[in-house]
């Protein structure tokens, strides 16, 4: 049995990085950049305003200004701002030469036909430079940035519509066990709905990864061998969950032995998750998950997904809060690190949620995140602080 930083290290080690490929503007989200992203261009790349109002000389503020010309965004100014002149200008556009300041329009009133005068007491520049925000050359995204809805604007705003990124990981999910049916039937004595599959794809496609779900295989050494051979064959890394603990029909250890898969542990010191394994075949990676739902949940979330990452060159790290804890937590057996669903019940504390143990998924549908308590602890107070993982 290893502590979960070990598993943590061995996966991370193990996994190479995948090739990479371009991709368009519009399919970019939720992949990692496998190249620095160079700014095109200065940012703004024109001194420009960020008021409606009129483009001036500060020196001038208290005289008359003649109206010489109006610059919207989007056309440049034609004439050069003269003594006691100003031009009307609109938000975004280009500054014409001879102002240094923009008044708004309204801290201003006309005069007859064609002036206007300052109405203010006083006024920032109002002026955006060029390159304020990034300078040309500049590198924007570096390689290894994992693409959001901002890095999105930010690649379309230097123009870098084909960017190069890893390939996503091919994943395979499978699920073993005899007492499985799918969840669209309704289970006959003894057996059970699978939730882990549809729940594994669910928690791919939150990292950007379309899995591929192959379904449910029983507990049948030859059936396991079968698809188990055809899932690895054909992807980078194969997901099963249930059979890899130490019951009669927990057949999967052997059956990946006997596929060449090289396995690296066997037992993680972390509860919920103890029986899972991990092994390398000789083009991919398996991981054997506890068929329990809570314990594949969060061991997906603790081990599989930052070892995901890896592989396209992101390095993932959870986001943690520090609250102090609401409720005491307490427990008997201190051999493994718990991870124990919390729910955050007020900006400053998290409260453990009742939990009945790693078939009880429902008790993670209301967490926000997992607090860890470590080997040989028996309780955390009420009132300590403790740190959040953030699911
Ligand atoms: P196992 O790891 O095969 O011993 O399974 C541990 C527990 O998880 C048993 O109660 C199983 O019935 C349950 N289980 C296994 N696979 C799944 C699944 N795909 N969906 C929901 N529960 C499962
Ligand atoms: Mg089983």
């Amino acid at each position: 049995m290893i502590p979960l930083t070990e598993a943590l290290q061995i996966v991370l080690d193990s996994a190479r990085p995948l090739e990479s490929e371009r991709v368009d503007l519009a399919d970019a989200l939720d992949r990692v950049l496998a190249e620095d992203i160079p700014a095109d261009m200065d940012m703004p790349p024109f001194d420009k305003a960020t008021v409606d109002g009129y483009a001036c000389r500060r020196a001038e503020l208290a005289h008359t200004l003649a109206v010489i010309e109006t610059i919207p965004a989007g056309v440049p100014p034609s004439k050069q701002i003269g003594p006691d002149q100003c031009a009307k200008i609109m938000t975004g556009a280009a500054m014409p030469q001879g102002a240094n300041c923009v008044i708004m329009i309204e801290q201003t009133e006309t005069v007859g036909d064609n002036a206007i005068r300052f109405t203010g007491e006083q006024t920032p520049d109002n002026i955006f430079r060029r390159a304020q925000d990034i300078r040309s050359g500049q590198v924007v995204l570096p390689r290894g940035s994992r693409i959001g809805p901002q890095h999105v604007a930010v690649l379309a705003s230097v123009g870098h519509v084909r960017s190069l990124v890893a390939r996503r990981p091919k994943v395979a999910i499978l699920a073993g066990g005899d007492e499985l049916v799918g969840p669209a039937v309704r289970p006959g004595p003894a057996q059970i709905r699978n939730s882990n599959s549809s729940q594994l794809v669910a928690q791919l496609a939150v990292m950007g990864i379309e899995a591929r779900d192959c379904g449910m295989v029983k507990d049948v050494a030859a059936e396991i061998d079968r698809l188990l051979k055809a899932a690895i064959a054909e992807n980078d890394v194969v997901l099963i969950s249930g059979g890899v603990s130490v019951g009669d029909f927990d057949l999967v250890p052997g059956v990946l032995r006997q596929n060449d898969v090289r396995l690296l542990f066997e037992k993680m010191a972390v509860k919920p998750g103890k029986p899972t394994i991990f092994g390398l075949s000789r083009t991919g990676y398996c991981f054997g998950l506890p068929g329990n739902p809570v314990s594949t949940f969060v061991i997906f979330e603790l081990l599989v997904k930052p070892f995901l990452y890896r592989l396209m060159g992101y390095d993932y790290s959870p986001v943690e809060v520090e609250v102090r804890l609401a409720e005491a937590v307490v427990r008997k057996d201190t051999e493994r690190q718990s991870w124990v669903p919390a729910k955050l019940t007020s900006a400053t504390t998290a409260t453990p949620l009742e939990y009945h143990g790693s078939g009880h998924i429902l008790a993670l549908c209301e967490a926000d995140g997992l607090i860890a308590m470590d080997i040989g602890r028996t309780s955390i107070e009420k009132g300590t602080p403790v740190r959040v993982r953030l699911l």
